[in-house]
């Protein structure tokens, strides 16, 4: 039985004051009562140290937002791996289609990216999906399939299994708009069957695949109930305690 997740990315928001008010709201909440499901905060990386320091002795794990393929060197404004191991960071988000977008990230630098996480002890949450014009066109499962193969290139059947995908379809993210649970649940169980062929069927029933587009308290129980739906990764849901606390309740059943 895979244990349900929920990650919250908090993207390019909270400042240290809000950094403190956001987790102690949060741990108030999981204080009273913590279910059975795994919690992450992704925060951005000026709240990394903070929020590690808050976060202990509570459920939650620390994520970061994103880091780069080289272990050091000149490459201003960008944090390594090996920095985020020194924070006590578990996990770490790549392949967001926000990085895609707008930092023009390929295929090739996030596998990049995924291996050398994985070198340095780090979860990635591997984000793929396909944009509105690639599901108009019925391009959706090529598009995932092929984020999939180049992402996972390289990476052995013995480390696979520390990573999370998460499947965020573009025109879900950030837009109020969210996929249908039977919409998420067909690119979810296609994935884990790519899966199960890349590497084999035992390892594809262990990875987690998290949804992630604009999940909220009222459709993540919907969503999480679908049998290849393992937790959800949230974006705007999660910047304020009380809508995070109520998806992750919605983890638990
Ligand atoms: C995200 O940024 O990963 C995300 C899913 O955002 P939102 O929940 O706001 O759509």
């Amino acid at each position: 039985m895979r244990k349900k997740f929920v990650a919250g990315n908090w993207k390019m928001y909270k400042d240290k004051t809000e950094t403190v008010q956001l987790i102690s709201e949060l741990i108030e909440k999981l204080n009273s009562y913590t279910p059975e499901v795994e919690i992450a905060i992704c925060p951005p990386f000026t709240s990394i140290e903070l929020a590690g320091e808050l976060i202990k002795n509570s459920p939650i794990k620390l994520g970061a937002q994103n880091m780069h393929s080289e272990i050091e060197g000149a490459f201003t404004g960008e944090v390594s791996a090996k920095m985020l191991k020194s924070f006590n960071v578990e996990y770490v988000i790549l392949g967001h289609s926000e990085r895609r977008t707008y930092f023009k990230e390929t295929d090739e630098f996030i596998n990049q990216k995924i291996k050398r996480a994985i070198e340095f002890d780090l979860k990635p949450i591997f984000c793929l999906g396909e944009t509105l014009e690639e599901r108009e066109n019925g391009k959706t499962f090529d598009v995932v399939e092929n984020q999939l193969r180049l992402g996972l290139n390289g990476v052995s059947r013995l480390d696979v299994e520390k990573i999370v995908i998460a499947y965020e379809p573009v025109w879900a993210i950030g837009t109020g708009r969210t996929a249908t649970p039977e919409q998420a649940q067909e690119v979810h169980s296609f994935l884990r069957e790519k899966l199960s062929k890349l590497f084999d069927s035992e390892i594809a029933s262990k990875i987690k695949i998290l949804y992630g587009g604009s999940v909220k308290p009222e459709n993540a129980r919907d969503l999480f109930k679908q049998p290849d739906i393992d937790g959800g990764l949230i974006g705007g849901a999660c910047l304020k305690a009380d809508s995070f606390y109520q998806i992750i309740l919605a983890a638990q059943f």
